[in-house]
Protein backbone atom coordinates (compact mmCIF):
# COMPACT_ATOMS: atom_id res chain seq x y z
CA UNK A 1 0.00 0.00 0.00
CA UNK A 2 1.38 3.10 -1.08
CA UNK A 3 1.72 5.88 1.82
CA UNK A 4 1.65 8.79 -0.27
CA UNK A 5 2.08 12.35 1.92
CA UNK A 6 -1.10 14.15 2.03
CA UNK A 7 -0.67 17.93 0.85
CA UNK A 8 -0.65 19.60 4.19
CA UNK A 9 3.12 19.94 4.49
CA UNK A 10 2.59 20.62 7.70
CA UNK A 11 0.94 17.61 9.12
CA UNK A 12 3.58 15.11 9.84
CA UNK A 13 5.63 17.78 11.73
CA UNK A 14 2.34 18.65 13.72
CA UNK A 15 1.55 14.58 14.40
CA UNK A 16 5.21 14.91 15.91
CA UNK A 17 4.44 17.46 18.31
CA UNK A 18 0.66 16.51 19.10
CA UNK A 19 0.26 13.67 21.78
CA UNK A 20 -1.50 10.93 19.40
CA UNK A 21 -1.96 7.58 21.74
CA UNK A 22 1.79 8.15 22.38
CA UNK A 23 2.20 10.89 24.63
CA UNK A 24 5.45 10.34 25.81
CA UNK A 25 6.65 11.52 22.43
CA UNK A 26 5.55 14.70 22.53
CA UNK A 27 6.40 15.02 26.05
CA UNK A 28 10.01 13.90 25.61
CA UNK A 29 10.22 16.15 22.93
CA UNK A 30 9.21 18.93 24.83
CA UNK A 31 11.24 17.56 27.50
CA UNK A 32 14.16 17.73 25.15
CA UNK A 33 13.44 21.56 24.17
CA UNK A 34 13.64 22.57 27.13
CA UNK A 35 16.41 20.99 28.63
CA UNK A 36 18.07 21.88 25.53
CA UNK A 37 17.14 26.10 26.64
CA UNK A 38 18.02 25.34 30.09
CA UNK A 39 21.43 24.23 29.77
CA UNK A 40 21.92 27.32 27.27
CA UNK A 41 20.98 29.87 29.29
CA UNK A 42 20.46 28.97 33.09
CA UNK A 43 17.84 31.46 34.89
CA UNK A 44 17.75 34.36 32.33
CA UNK A 45 13.94 35.73 31.74
CA UNK A 46 13.90 35.29 28.46
CA UNK A 47 14.57 31.25 29.00
CA UNK A 48 11.22 30.92 29.98
CA UNK A 49 9.59 33.07 27.36
CA UNK A 50 11.42 30.93 25.24
CA UNK A 51 9.94 27.65 26.89
CA UNK A 52 6.58 28.31 27.05
CA UNK A 53 7.22 29.43 23.68
CA UNK A 54 7.74 26.08 22.75
CA UNK A 55 4.83 24.66 24.64
CA UNK A 56 2.42 26.88 23.52
CA UNK A 57 3.33 25.58 19.89
CA UNK A 58 2.92 22.16 20.99
CA UNK A 59 -0.72 22.80 22.42
CA UNK A 60 -1.82 24.75 19.42
CA UNK A 61 -0.48 21.93 17.09
CA UNK A 62 -4.28 20.14 18.42
CA UNK A 63 -6.22 21.60 16.14
CA UNK A 64 -3.84 22.34 13.63
CA UNK A 65 -3.70 18.36 13.24
CA UNK A 66 -7.27 18.58 13.88
CA UNK A 67 -8.19 20.68 11.14
CA UNK A 68 -5.77 18.67 8.24
CA UNK A 69 -7.58 15.44 9.55
CA UNK A 70 -10.73 16.96 8.95
CA UNK A 71 -9.75 18.57 5.66
CA UNK A 72 -8.78 14.39 4.89
CA UNK A 73 -11.67 12.96 5.64
CA UNK A 74 -14.55 15.59 4.03
CA UNK A 75 -12.47 15.30 0.73
CA UNK A 76 -11.54 11.68 0.59
CA UNK A 77 -7.82 12.15 0.53
CA UNK A 78 -6.86 9.15 2.59
CA UNK A 79 -7.89 7.26 -0.46
CA UNK A 80 -4.87 8.98 -2.34
CA UNK A 81 -3.02 6.63 -0.41
CA UNK A 82 -4.60 4.18 -1.36
CA UNK A 83 -6.80 3.57 2.41
CA UNK A 84 -10.31 2.44 2.18
CA UNK A 85 -11.50 4.50 5.49
CA UNK A 86 -10.48 7.30 7.51
CA UNK A 87 -9.86 5.33 10.64
CA UNK A 88 -7.80 2.95 8.37
CA UNK A 89 -5.93 5.80 7.41
CA UNK A 90 -5.33 7.33 10.68
CA UNK A 91 -4.67 4.09 12.09
CA UNK A 92 -1.92 2.54 10.02
CA UNK A 93 -0.80 5.96 8.68
CA UNK A 94 -0.31 7.85 11.57
CA UNK A 95 -0.89 5.26 14.22
CA UNK A 96 -3.92 7.12 15.79
CA UNK A 97 -7.02 4.72 17.56
CA UNK A 98 -10.12 5.59 16.52
CA UNK A 99 -10.81 6.63 19.96
CA UNK A 100 -8.40 9.11 19.12
CA UNK A 101 -9.45 10.60 15.83
CA UNK A 102 -12.35 11.22 17.69
CA UNK A 103 -11.10 13.22 20.20
CA UNK A 104 -8.84 15.40 18.09
CA UNK A 105 -11.21 15.52 15.09
CA UNK A 106 -14.32 16.55 17.83
CA UNK A 107 -12.40 19.00 20.06
CA UNK A 108 -11.43 20.94 16.24
CA UNK A 109 -14.92 20.92 15.41
CA UNK A 110 -16.40 22.60 18.44
CA UNK A 111 -13.64 25.51 18.41
CA UNK A 112 -14.71 25.75 14.42
CA UNK A 113 -18.62 25.96 15.85
CA UNK A 114 -17.63 28.17 17.89
CA UNK A 115 -15.69 30.30 16.13
CA UNK A 116 -18.46 30.24 13.53
CA UNK A 117 -20.77 31.06 15.86
CA UNK A 118 -18.68 34.05 16.86
CA UNK A 119 -18.60 35.29 13.61
CA UNK A 120 -22.02 35.10 12.84
CA UNK A 121 -22.67 37.53 15.84
CA UNK A 122 -19.81 39.95 14.27
CA UNK A 123 -17.80 38.45 17.66
CA UNK A 124 -20.20 40.45 20.15
CA UNK A 125 -20.34 36.65 22.12
CA UNK A 126 -16.65 35.98 22.64
CA UNK A 127 -14.54 38.44 20.44
CA UNK A 128 -12.44 36.01 18.98
CA UNK A 129 -11.21 34.80 22.02
CA UNK A 130 -11.70 30.46 21.80
CA UNK A 131 -10.34 27.54 22.96
CA UNK A 132 -6.49 27.69 22.45
CA UNK A 133 -5.81 23.86 23.42
CA UNK A 134 -7.11 20.44 23.97
CA UNK A 135 -7.17 20.90 27.71
CA UNK A 136 -9.64 23.66 27.10
CA UNK A 137 -11.94 21.76 24.37
CA UNK A 138 -12.48 18.65 25.77
CA UNK A 139 -15.30 19.14 27.70
CA UNK A 140 -17.35 21.47 26.30
CA UNK A 141 -17.41 18.17 23.90
CA UNK A 142 -20.15 16.88 25.58
CA UNK A 143 -22.31 19.59 24.18
CA UNK A 144 -20.95 19.72 20.44
CA UNK A 145 -24.72 18.48 19.19
CA UNK A 146 -25.97 22.01 20.89
CA UNK A 147 -24.49 25.04 19.66
CA UNK A 148 -26.63 27.37 22.11
CA UNK A 149 -25.35 25.33 25.56
CA UNK A 150 -21.74 24.93 23.64
CA UNK A 151 -22.07 28.99 23.36
CA UNK A 152 -23.23 29.17 27.24
CA UNK A 153 -20.77 27.16 28.94
CA UNK A 154 -18.31 28.74 26.76
CA UNK A 155 -19.56 33.02 27.66
CA UNK A 156 -19.69 31.28 31.54
CA UNK A 157 -16.03 30.28 30.63
CA UNK A 158 -15.12 33.45 29.96
CA UNK A 159 -16.41 35.15 32.06
CA UNK A 160 -15.48 33.06 35.27
CA UNK A 161 -11.56 32.72 34.00
CA UNK A 162 -9.86 35.04 36.46
CA UNK A 163 -7.09 37.47 34.22
CA UNK A 164 -8.44 35.52 31.14
CA UNK A 165 -6.48 31.98 32.42
CA UNK A 166 -8.86 29.27 31.19
CA UNK A 167 -7.91 26.32 33.20
CA UNK A 168 -10.00 22.85 32.48
CA UNK A 169 -11.36 23.30 35.67
CA UNK A 170 -13.16 26.01 34.96
CA UNK A 171 -14.43 24.78 31.29
CA UNK A 172 -15.78 21.48 33.20
CA UNK A 173 -17.20 23.96 35.97
CA UNK A 174 -18.93 25.73 33.21
CA UNK A 175 -20.61 22.74 31.81
CA UNK A 176 -21.67 21.39 34.23
CA UNK A 177 -23.67 24.28 35.35
CA UNK A 178 -24.95 24.83 31.58
CA UNK A 179 -26.02 20.58 31.45
CA UNK A 180 -28.14 21.80 35.02
CA UNK A 181 -30.25 24.32 33.23
CA UNK A 182 -30.31 22.51 30.61
CA UNK A 183 -31.67 24.41 27.31
CA UNK A 184 -34.12 22.42 25.83
CA UNK A 185 -32.83 21.11 22.87
CA UNK A 186 -34.17 22.04 19.21
CA UNK A 187 -37.12 19.87 17.89
CA UNK A 188 -34.57 18.62 15.44
CA UNK A 189 -32.32 16.91 17.23
CA UNK A 190 -35.24 15.17 19.69
CA UNK A 191 -36.23 13.72 16.15
CA UNK A 192 -33.43 12.90 14.62
CA UNK A 193 -31.40 11.37 17.53
CA UNK A 194 -34.16 9.19 18.26
CA UNK A 195 -34.05 6.26 16.08
CA UNK A 196 -37.65 4.74 15.97
CA UNK A 197 -39.47 8.25 15.56
CA UNK A 198 -37.09 8.98 12.85
CA UNK A 199 -37.64 6.25 11.47
CA UNK A 200 -41.41 6.60 11.48
CA UNK A 201 -41.04 10.51 10.32
CA UNK A 202 -39.09 9.54 7.43
CA UNK A 203 -41.14 7.07 6.41
CA UNK A 204 -43.95 9.31 6.55
CA UNK A 205 -42.09 11.76 4.76
CA UNK A 206 -41.54 9.13 1.92
CA UNK A 207 -45.71 8.93 1.29
CA UNK A 208 -46.16 12.49 1.71
CA UNK A 209 -43.47 13.76 -0.70
CA UNK A 210 -43.50 10.46 -3.41
CA UNK A 211 -41.01 11.52 -5.93
CA UNK A 212 -39.04 14.27 -3.96
CA UNK A 213 -38.27 12.45 -1.19
CA UNK A 214 -35.18 11.07 -2.49
CA UNK A 215 -34.58 14.97 -2.46
CA UNK A 216 -35.30 15.44 0.84
CA UNK A 217 -33.48 11.65 2.10
CA UNK A 218 -30.42 13.36 0.21
CA UNK A 219 -30.43 17.01 2.33
CA UNK A 220 -31.22 14.94 5.86
CA UNK A 221 -27.95 12.36 4.77
CA UNK A 222 -25.73 15.79 4.43
CA UNK A 223 -26.35 17.02 8.12
CA UNK A 224 -23.57 16.96 10.24
CA UNK A 225 -23.27 13.64 12.21
CA UNK A 226 -23.81 15.04 15.76
CA UNK A 227 -27.12 16.12 14.65
CA UNK A 228 -28.00 12.71 14.17
CA UNK A 229 -28.30 8.93 14.65
CA UNK A 230 -26.38 7.36 12.08
CA UNK A 231 -28.75 4.67 11.47
CA UNK A 232 -31.11 7.35 10.29
CA UNK A 233 -28.78 8.93 8.14
CA UNK A 234 -28.51 5.22 6.52
CA UNK A 235 -32.05 4.88 6.46
CA UNK A 236 -32.70 8.43 4.51
CA UNK A 237 -30.31 6.80 2.32
CA UNK A 238 -31.35 3.76 1.68
CA UNK A 239 -33.02 3.15 -1.66
CA UNK A 240 -36.51 2.43 -2.21
CA UNK A 241 -36.45 -0.08 -4.40
CA UNK A 242 -33.75 -1.89 -5.16
CA UNK A 243 -30.10 -0.63 -5.76
CA UNK A 244 -29.84 2.58 -8.37
CA UNK A 245 -27.67 1.81 -11.05
CA UNK A 246 -25.37 4.81 -12.42
CA UNK A 247 -22.46 6.24 -14.67
CA UNK A 248 -22.36 3.76 -17.69
CA UNK A 249 -24.42 1.10 -15.82
CA UNK A 250 -27.85 3.35 -16.56
CA UNK A 251 -27.10 3.45 -20.22
CA UNK A 252 -26.06 -0.38 -21.12
CA UNK A 253 -25.48 -3.64 -19.48
CA UNK A 254 -21.97 -4.31 -20.61
CA UNK A 255 -18.98 -2.54 -20.50
CA UNK A 256 -15.61 -2.87 -23.21
CA UNK A 257 -12.26 -1.29 -23.05
CA UNK A 258 -8.72 -2.53 -25.58
CA UNK A 259 -6.17 -0.15 -24.41
CA UNK A 260 -4.90 0.93 -21.04
CA UNK A 261 -4.31 4.57 -21.01
CA UNK A 262 -5.57 7.89 -22.87
CA UNK A 263 -3.98 10.45 -24.78
CA UNK A 264 -6.80 12.63 -23.92
CA UNK A 265 -5.47 13.10 -20.35
CA UNK A 266 -8.93 14.53 -18.87
CA UNK A 267 -8.17 16.10 -15.45
CA UNK A 268 -11.58 14.66 -14.34
CA UNK A 269 -10.90 10.81 -15.13
CA UNK A 270 -12.25 8.32 -13.56
CA UNK A 271 -10.38 5.63 -15.40
CA UNK A 272 -7.06 7.58 -14.60
CA UNK A 273 -7.65 7.72 -10.99
CA UNK A 274 -9.04 4.47 -10.58
CA UNK A 275 -5.81 3.51 -12.96
CA UNK A 276 -3.33 5.21 -10.84
CA UNK A 277 -4.95 3.75 -7.28
CA UNK A 278 -4.19 0.51 -8.89
CA UNK A 279 -0.82 1.31 -10.00
CA UNK A 280 0.38 -2.32 -8.87
CA UNK A 281 -1.78 -3.49 -11.58
CA UNK A 282 -1.89 -1.31 -14.25
CA UNK A 283 1.37 0.16 -14.03
CA UNK A 284 -0.13 3.58 -14.75
CA UNK A 285 0.66 6.88 -12.76
CA UNK A 286 -0.55 10.52 -13.50
CA UNK A 287 2.98 11.04 -15.56
CA UNK A 288 2.20 8.21 -17.42
CA UNK A 289 -1.61 7.94 -17.99
CA UNK A 290 -1.65 9.45 -21.58
CA UNK A 291 0.41 7.02 -23.17
CA UNK A 292 -1.56 4.37 -24.87
CA UNK A 293 -1.00 0.82 -25.67
CA UNK A 294 -2.99 -2.00 -26.33
CA UNK A 295 -4.29 -4.64 -23.80
CA UNK A 296 -3.32 -8.00 -24.38
CA UNK A 297 -6.52 -9.07 -23.48
CA UNK A 298 -9.81 -7.09 -23.92
CA UNK A 299 -11.37 -5.36 -20.47
CA UNK A 300 -15.14 -6.99 -20.33
CA UNK A 301 -17.85 -6.04 -17.68
CA UNK A 302 -20.65 -7.53 -17.82
CA UNK A 303 -23.38 -8.68 -15.39
CA UNK A 304 -24.70 -12.50 -15.14
CA UNK A 305 -27.51 -11.62 -17.52
CA UNK A 306 -26.45 -12.28 -21.34
CA UNK A 307 -25.61 -8.69 -22.72
CA UNK A 308 -27.33 -7.56 -25.22
CA UNK A 309 -26.15 -3.77 -25.32
CA UNK A 310 -22.18 -2.57 -25.27
CA UNK A 311 -20.60 0.26 -24.52
CA UNK A 312 -16.75 1.16 -25.99
CA UNK A 313 -14.81 2.09 -25.02
CA UNK A 314 -15.27 3.11 -21.25
CA UNK A 315 -11.86 3.57 -19.93
CA UNK A 316 -10.16 5.08 -22.64
CA UNK A 317 -11.02 6.81 -26.10
CA UNK A 318 -10.80 6.32 -30.15
CA UNK A 319 -7.92 8.25 -31.03
CA UNK A 320 -5.73 8.24 -34.13
CA UNK A 321 -2.96 6.73 -32.38
CA UNK A 322 -5.26 3.35 -31.75
CA UNK A 323 -7.41 3.57 -34.05
CA UNK A 324 -6.49 0.58 -35.63
CA UNK A 325 -7.16 -1.68 -32.66
CA UNK A 326 -10.73 -0.02 -31.75
CA UNK A 327 -12.02 -0.72 -35.45
CA UNK A 328 -11.08 -4.09 -34.87
CA UNK A 329 -13.44 -4.25 -31.68
CA UNK A 330 -15.78 -3.01 -33.15
CA UNK A 331 -15.62 -4.87 -35.97
CA UNK A 332 -15.88 -8.59 -33.49
CA UNK A 333 -18.72 -6.88 -31.68
CA UNK A 334 -21.27 -6.34 -34.34
CA UNK A 335 -20.49 -9.78 -35.57
CA UNK A 336 -20.69 -11.05 -31.82
CA UNK A 337 -24.45 -13.15 -31.28
CA UNK A 338 -26.92 -10.97 -28.60
CA UNK A 339 -25.21 -7.93 -29.32
CA UNK A 340 -28.36 -5.67 -30.24
CA UNK A 341 -26.92 -2.24 -29.70
CA UNK A 342 -23.13 -0.40 -29.33
CA UNK A 343 -23.26 2.42 -27.83
CA UNK A 344 -19.43 4.29 -28.94
CA UNK A 345 -18.75 6.97 -26.71
CA UNK A 346 -16.07 9.28 -27.13
CA UNK A 347 -14.69 12.80 -27.58
CA UNK A 348 -14.61 12.45 -31.04
CA UNK A 349 -11.57 12.88 -33.33
CA UNK A 350 -12.69 13.55 -36.79
CA UNK A 351 -10.63 11.12 -38.78
CA UNK A 352 -11.88 8.06 -36.44
CA UNK A 353 -15.69 9.07 -36.67
CA UNK A 354 -15.23 9.05 -40.50
CA UNK A 355 -13.50 6.44 -40.58
CA UNK A 356 -16.58 4.41 -38.26
CA UNK A 357 -19.01 5.66 -40.24
CA UNK A 358 -17.15 4.47 -43.57
CA UNK A 359 -16.07 0.95 -42.59
CA UNK A 360 -19.61 -0.21 -40.90
CA UNK A 361 -22.34 1.66 -42.75
CA UNK A 362 -24.02 -1.47 -42.82
CA UNK A 363 -24.63 -1.86 -39.29
CA UNK A 364 -26.44 1.55 -38.89
CA UNK A 365 -29.01 -0.54 -36.85
CA UNK A 366 -26.67 -1.40 -33.98
CA UNK A 367 -24.61 1.39 -33.38
CA UNK A 368 -25.13 4.60 -31.56
CA UNK A 369 -22.92 7.31 -31.61
CA UNK A 370 -22.38 9.63 -27.44
CA UNK A 371 -19.80 11.88 -28.50
CA UNK A 372 -19.48 13.81 -24.85
CA UNK A 373 -19.31 17.38 -24.73
CA UNK A 374 -19.23 19.39 -21.52
CA UNK A 375 -18.71 22.49 -22.82
CA UNK A 376 -19.17 24.74 -25.74
CA UNK A 377 -16.18 26.68 -24.67
CA UNK A 378 -12.84 25.55 -26.08
CA UNK A 379 -10.89 27.14 -23.36
CA UNK A 380 -13.03 25.12 -20.72
CA UNK A 381 -12.43 22.26 -22.68
CA UNK A 382 -8.77 22.93 -23.32
CA UNK A 383 -8.37 23.47 -19.60
CA UNK A 384 -10.36 20.03 -18.08
CA UNK A 385 -9.37 18.22 -21.21
CA UNK A 386 -6.14 19.02 -22.60
CA UNK A 387 -5.57 16.56 -25.70
CA UNK A 388 -9.51 16.21 -26.36
CA UNK A 389 -10.69 17.79 -29.64
CA UNK A 390 -12.23 21.53 -29.81
CA UNK A 391 -15.62 21.95 -29.72
CA UNK A 392 -16.12 22.69 -33.30
CA UNK A 393 -14.23 19.40 -34.07
CA UNK A 394 -16.92 17.28 -31.76
CA UNK A 395 -19.69 18.92 -33.71
CA UNK A 396 -18.56 18.50 -37.01
CA UNK A 397 -18.39 14.51 -36.15
CA UNK A 398 -22.02 14.29 -34.46
CA UNK A 399 -23.54 16.48 -37.34
CA UNK A 400 -21.33 14.19 -39.93
CA UNK A 401 -22.61 10.86 -38.32
CA UNK A 402 -26.30 12.41 -37.85
CA UNK A 403 -25.96 12.86 -41.59
CA UNK A 404 -24.74 9.30 -42.25
CA UNK A 405 -28.03 7.92 -40.89
CA UNK A 406 -26.28 6.83 -37.17
CA UNK A 407 -28.37 7.08 -34.03
CA UNK A 408 -26.19 10.36 -31.95
CA UNK A 409 -26.30 11.53 -28.96
CA UNK A 410 -24.36 13.57 -26.34
CA UNK A 411 -23.58 13.33 -23.43
CA UNK A 412 -22.68 16.44 -20.98
CA UNK A 413 -21.33 14.81 -18.44
CA UNK A 414 -19.58 16.15 -16.19
CA UNK A 415 -20.74 19.89 -17.37
CA UNK A 416 -18.24 21.60 -17.34
CA UNK A 417 -19.78 25.47 -16.60
CA UNK A 418 -22.06 26.59 -16.48
CA UNK A 419 -23.96 27.32 -20.00
CA UNK A 420 -24.45 23.67 -21.11
CA UNK A 421 -27.61 25.72 -22.80
CA UNK A 422 -24.75 26.59 -25.63
CA UNK A 423 -23.77 23.43 -26.16
CA UNK A 424 -27.37 22.07 -26.29
CA UNK A 425 -28.14 24.74 -28.59
CA UNK A 426 -25.79 23.77 -30.68
CA UNK A 427 -26.19 20.38 -30.82
CA UNK A 428 -29.63 19.53 -30.62
CA UNK A 429 -30.24 19.67 -34.20
CA UNK A 430 -28.04 16.95 -34.91
CA UNK A 431 -28.60 14.61 -32.28
CA UNK A 432 -31.70 11.88 -33.13
CA UNK A 433 -31.57 10.48 -29.62
CA UNK A 434 -30.95 12.33 -26.49
CA UNK A 435 -28.89 14.95 -24.45
CA UNK A 436 -27.43 13.60 -21.54
CA UNK A 437 -27.09 16.21 -18.70
CA UNK A 438 -24.93 14.73 -15.57
CA UNK A 439 -22.93 16.45 -12.74
CA UNK A 440 -19.30 16.38 -12.07
CA UNK A 441 -19.30 13.51 -9.59
CA UNK A 442 -16.02 13.32 -6.52
CA UNK A 443 -14.40 15.70 -9.29
CA UNK A 444 -12.10 16.87 -5.88
CA UNK A 445 -11.06 13.46 -5.57
CA UNK A 446 -10.19 12.60 -8.85
CA UNK A 447 -8.40 15.59 -9.79
CA UNK A 448 -6.49 15.46 -6.49
CA UNK A 449 -5.48 11.78 -7.65
CA UNK A 450 -4.77 12.88 -11.44
CA UNK A 451 -2.91 16.05 -10.98
CA UNK A 452 -0.85 16.50 -7.98
CA UNK A 453 0.70 19.19 -6.54
CA UNK A 454 -1.53 21.45 -9.47
CA UNK A 455 -3.63 24.11 -7.33
CA UNK A 456 -5.36 25.84 -9.92
CA UNK A 457 -6.70 22.59 -10.80
CA UNK A 458 -8.14 21.97 -7.32
CA UNK A 459 -9.51 25.55 -7.01
CA UNK A 460 -11.45 25.05 -10.03
CA UNK A 461 -12.26 21.83 -8.91
CA UNK A 462 -13.93 23.14 -5.77
CA UNK A 463 -15.46 25.96 -7.81
CA UNK A 464 -16.96 23.51 -10.36
CA UNK A 465 -18.64 21.50 -7.36
CA UNK A 466 -19.83 24.72 -5.39
CA UNK A 467 -21.37 25.92 -8.53
CA UNK A 468 -23.45 22.62 -9.64
CA UNK A 469 -25.12 23.16 -5.67
CA UNK A 470 -28.64 21.92 -5.35
CA UNK A 471 -30.28 25.00 -6.35
CA UNK A 472 -28.43 25.19 -9.82
CA UNK A 473 -29.64 21.45 -10.40
CA UNK A 474 -32.98 22.41 -9.35
CA UNK A 475 -32.78 25.63 -11.56
CA UNK A 476 -31.63 23.75 -14.36
CA UNK A 477 -33.98 21.04 -14.26
CA UNK A 478 -36.87 23.27 -13.97
CA UNK A 479 -35.61 25.51 -17.08
CA UNK A 480 -35.27 22.33 -19.51
CA UNK A 481 -37.56 19.37 -18.03
CA UNK A 482 -39.86 19.86 -20.75
CA UNK A 483 -37.01 19.29 -23.53
CA UNK A 484 -37.97 16.90 -26.22
CA UNK A 485 -34.32 16.18 -26.12
CA UNK A 486 -32.99 16.35 -22.65
CA UNK A 487 -32.33 13.35 -20.19
CA UNK A 488 -31.09 13.16 -16.86
CA UNK A 489 -28.35 11.53 -15.26
CA UNK A 490 -28.36 9.30 -11.77
CA UNK A 491 -26.52 12.57 -9.89
CA UNK A 492 -29.40 14.92 -11.57
CA UNK A 493 -32.46 12.17 -10.55
CA UNK A 494 -31.37 12.29 -7.27
CA UNK A 495 -31.38 16.08 -6.67
CA UNK A 496 -34.40 16.28 -7.89
CA UNK A 497 -36.36 13.21 -6.85
CA UNK A 498 -36.70 11.70 -9.84
CA UNK A 499 -37.07 7.51 -10.20
CA UNK A 500 -33.56 6.62 -10.70
CA UNK A 501 -33.30 2.90 -12.69
CA UNK A 502 -32.32 0.17 -10.77
CA UNK A 503 -31.58 -2.16 -13.75
CA UNK A 504 -28.25 -1.98 -15.88
CA UNK A 505 -28.99 -0.66 -19.36
CA UNK A 506 -32.77 0.44 -19.11
CA UNK A 507 -32.06 4.11 -18.75
CA UNK A 508 -30.84 4.47 -22.50
S1 LIG B 1 -11.47 10.67 -22.72
FE1 LIG B 1 -12.37 9.50 -21.07
S2 LIG B 1 -10.90 7.88 -20.64
FE2 LIG B 1 -9.83 9.43 -21.82
S3 LIG B 1 -8.86 10.71 -20.30
FE3 LIG B 1 -10.83 11.64 -20.83
S4 LIG B 1 -12.26 10.87 -19.33
FE4 LIG B 1 -10.44 9.55 -19.27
Amino acid sequence: MAHTKPNSDFLPKAMDMVSVDRPSQANESLEDGKQNQLQMADGQPDQLQALEEIISRGLHTFFEVGGALLIIRREELYRLSGYTTFAEYCQKRWDITPRRMRQITDGTEVLNTLREYDDRNHGSLFGGRLPENERQVRPLMRLRGNVEELGAAWSTVLAQAPEGRVTGAIVKDAVATTEQKGTKPPKRYTILADLERGRKLLREAKKELGQHFEYFADQISQLPMDLLDKRIKLAARAPKDGKAVFGTWEWVDAELDCISGCSNDCRYCYAKAKAIRTARYSGKTAANWAEESELEKWRVKEGRKPAHSFMFPTQHDITPTNMGACLGVIDTMLGREGVDRLLIVSKPHRECIQAICSQFREHKEQIEFRFTIGSANDAVLSFWEPNAPQFEERLECLKHAHEQGFATSVSCEPMLDGEIQAVLGEVERFVSDFVWLGKANLLCQRVGANCPGDEEALNRARGLMAQQNSQFIWELYHRLKDHPKVKWKESIKKVVGLPRAVEAGTDE
